[in-house]
């Protein structure tokens, strides 16, 4: 059995308590780590770490390419060691080992760029309207940040955070979710490894209630990076309110996946396949509505079915495995409470639709890859983010109902749309209303791209230039060069 610790201040320590909870292998169902059970004691000395660390000591004195020399480290530490990460998060989350081990190979990527960008941040001398005064603008690190993250990728969701908090001169206290708390654990080994100070990145694990709540109300703390549930987001955008914190989040998606009756239809069977039983269909980008045009319904609906029929479920360790099993066992039983939802709704079940008892599935978390056709847009099975092998197939005459119906939802994270037509692709991305629209292709992320919501998907953007910018603050400095001190009662 594994045991991990907390990491305050460049040490793995116990927690206040003394408490620890279990951690299960999805795919065993068995418990197979105990992690620290943090709460407001152990949040208060990780944020006061990382303030004195902001404020003390090695790390404020360091010049902006030490610190892009120091993440870009990191970066070649998590590459040296991507395939015992990978095997971390697999253990934990029970996504397959070999979407995790690409994904970590891509992971150094996000601290390279941001470890590159740290002194690329100039401010601008303004080119004022008033003779006298010099006018310059300095950027600057906010301070302490809090750093929560989902199940579904820990490491990768981290790196969005962490390389552009640290490029800019943050220092983080990182809380990740109680579910798949190993992998954090393990990669702040290479923080040390790298030389970050002391205090620049802790890690407290617990309970949102616990340690989340603490965390994102602490006086100290000045931003809070957030990737999780639409429910909790709100819950934190409000806290935060209180105290004026800048907040990012990365919220759910209830994403569309329109195929026009002029795509290619390989291609597009294939995206709606990456859509929803990739991961499992435990990603935020879940291509979960899939939008087709009428003229092509039954044709692409008999290849998609042949298509998933295929999938390989199993055990995610496997090479070979396809679908693996859902996270957790909450996450399980919600996934098939919808698919409960779905039937009484009078959506027409064409595949799975129950838990997989297939001899290779075990005593894991196994939901059958499930399609709905038949789906009305206002079904809760069309407008509520499952996070799980689900699809809601729904039918469109032309671009102008595709576009009300892939606008018509709360959310708006990713869209796909599969078309020839190039007008058209640049029309539907223009009218929907997502954070990212994909044409003839899905599920593409980049570290130079920003990512990010439109609606109740969230808020701020993660990747690209402008996710370093919302660690910084702008300060607006004028010298005086020769301007008249005139009367004191006036505006200058
Ligand atoms: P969640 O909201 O339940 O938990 C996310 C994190 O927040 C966890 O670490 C949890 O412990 C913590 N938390 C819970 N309550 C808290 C509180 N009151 N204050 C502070 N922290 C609190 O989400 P989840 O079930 O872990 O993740 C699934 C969700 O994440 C889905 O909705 C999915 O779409 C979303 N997600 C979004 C993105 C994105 O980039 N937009 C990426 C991955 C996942």
């Amino acid at each position: 059995m594994e045991n991990f610790k907390m990491y305050i201040d460049g040490e793995f320590v116990e927690t206040a308590s003394g408490k620890s909870f279990d951690s299960y292998n999805p795919f065993t169902g068995k418990v197979w780590a105990q992690v620290a059970e943090g709460g407001a004691e152990d949040v208060d000395r990780a944020v006061k770490a990382a303030h004195r660390a902001f404020t003390e000591g090695a790390w404020p004195e360091l010049t902006a390419s030490q610190r892009g020399m120091l993440v870009h480290r990191l970066g070649d530490l998590v590459a040296r060691d991507a395939k015992k990460l990978a095997e971390f998060e697999v253990m934990d989350n029970g996504k397959l080992i070999a979407e995790m081990q690409g994904q970590l190979n891509y992971v150094p990527q996000w601290y390279y760029y941001y470890g590159g960008l740290a002194d690329k941040i100039e401010g601008a001398v303004i080119p004022l309207d008033k003779k006298g005064y010099f006018n310059f603008t300095r950027h600057e690190p906010l301070g302490v940040v809090a750093a929560i993250t989902a199940w579904n990728s820990p490491l990768l969701l981290l790196a969005w955070k962490l390389a552009p908090a640290l490029a800019a001169g943050c220092t983080v206290v990182v809380k990740p979710s109680e579910f798949t708390s190993a992998s954090t654990l393990e990669f702040v080994k290479l923080v040390k490894e790298a030389g970050f100070p002391d205090g620049v990145v802790n890690v407290v694990t617990g309970f949102g209630k616990d340690v989340g709540v603490p965390l994102t109300t602490h006086p100290l703390v000045k931003k809070i990076a957030f990737t999780g549930s639409d429910g909790t987001g709100r819950a934190i955008n409000e806290a935060a309110a209180k105290t004026f914190k800048r907040v990012t989040l990365e919220l759910g998606g209830k994403s569309p996946n329109i195929v026009f009756d002029d795509a290619n239809l390989e291609d597009a069977v294939n995206g709606a396949v990456s859509g929803i039983f990739a991961a499992t269909g435990q990603t935020c980008i879940a291509g979960s509505r899939l939008l087709l045009q009428e003229s092509i319904h039954d044709q692409f609906m008999d290849k998609l079915l042949a298509l998933a029929k295929t999938a390989r479920m199993g055990d995610p360790m496997s090479m070979e495995t396809q679908v693996g099993p859902i996270t957790t066992q909450p996450q399980y039983d919600k996934v098939l409470s919808y698919i409960d939802i779905a039937k009484t709704e009078g959506a027409k079940l064409a595949l799975g639709g129950g838990p997989a008892t297939r001899p290779e599935c075990g005593e894991g978390w196994f939901v059958e890859p499930t399609v709905f056709t038949d789906v009305t847009n206002t079904m809760r099975i069309a407008q509520e983010e499952v996070f799980g092998p689900v699809l809601s197939v729904i039918k469109f005459k032309d671009e102008e109902e595709a576009a009300n119906i892939a606008n018509d939802v709360r959310f708006g994270l990713g869209s796909g749309v599969w078309t020839h037509d190039i007008g058209r692709a640049i029309r539907m991305s223009e009218r929907i209303q997502a954070g990212t629209v994909w044409v003839n292709t899905y599920r593409a992320v980049s570290y130079m791209s920003p990512f990010g919501g439109y609606k109740d998907s969230g808020l701020g953007r993660e990747s690209g230039i402008e996710s370093i910018y919302e660690y910084l603050q702008t300060k607006s400095v004028w010298i005086n060069t020769g301007a008249k001190t005139g009367n004191p009662f006036v505006l200058r």
